[in-house]
């Protein structure tokens, strides 16, 4: 299953993610707003900015620090159901829950799916040429 969904459900554990986050708290774009606003820290050596949703998994770097995480997100990602909601998980309404929970299933079912549908490709094109 997809254990990186499941595991950042929970915007603490996605908060412990930016152990060095490129801005301070102090700025409106800082770890704990990336954090709630469904964001993942996905940076390294070259692109220490960056962050990748852990719904969409849609990545993004060159944050500013006046950028706002929520609108960003919806800006670069118009189909996500997290960043549609524009607000903290723990004020969703049961309806919001349920959008975001059935488009983490459907991705999930779509990538299996299309890895299936890989490895059986992968196998015909074995048994022919072989
Ligand atoms: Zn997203």
């Amino acid at each position: 299953m997809d254990n990186f969904r499941k595991y950042f459900h929970s915007k603490e554990k996605r908060r412990q993610t930016f152990t060095s986050w490129v801005f301070k708290d102090d700025v409106r774009c800082n770890a704990d707003a990336l954090a709630e606003a469904g964001f993942v820290y996905a940076g390294n050596e070259n692109e220490p900015d960056c962050a990748q949703c852990f719904v969409c998994k849609k990545s993004l770097d060159g944050w500013e620090p006046d950028d706002d995480p929520w609108g960003e997100h919806l800006k670069h990602q118009k189909d996500c159901p997290f960043a549609a909601t524009q607000k903290s998980q723990l004020k969703w309404t049961v309806e919001q829950y349920i959008k975001v929970e059935k488009d983490c299933l459907t991705r999930i079912i779509n990538s299996l799916r299309e890895q299936e549908l890989k490895r059986n490709n992968d196998e015909f094109k074995k048994r022919i040429q072989g």
